[in-house]
């Protein structure tokens, strides 16, 4: 994930999935919300990386569960390791 104002990858995580995904740049101070949008694949079989991500990993739900176990891929593809979906992230509310 990298910030849609400036393109920086460092980027925080700054609050929890049971609140929102309210996501800050620590670059710019840009403040987002990622969201998936589904691309029509799904992929099943995938396991999420081990170690999981710390928390304060960048993360976005899945709009098909809701699930935050939304991955990326080698090939940069995001996909949903709980329902298989492939995804494609979204910014929202970008300020
Ligand atoms: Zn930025
Ligand atoms: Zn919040
Ligand atoms: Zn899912």
């Amino acid at each position: 994930m990298s910030c849609p104002k400036c393109g920086s990858r460092a980027i925080v995580y700054s609050c929890e999935p049971k609140c929102c995904f309210n996501h800050v740049c620590s670059d710019c101070t840009s403040t987002f919300q990622p969201a998936t949008e589904a691309t029509g694949g799904k992929l099943t079989g995938v396991a999420p990386p081990d170690p999981l991500p710390d928390c304060t990993e960048p993360a976005a739900p899945c709009t098909k569960c809701e699930s935050i176990a939304v991955f990326q891929l080698d090939d940069g593809r995001l996909v949903c390791t709980d329902c298989g979906t492939l995804l494609r992230l979204l910014y929202t509310e970008v300020a």
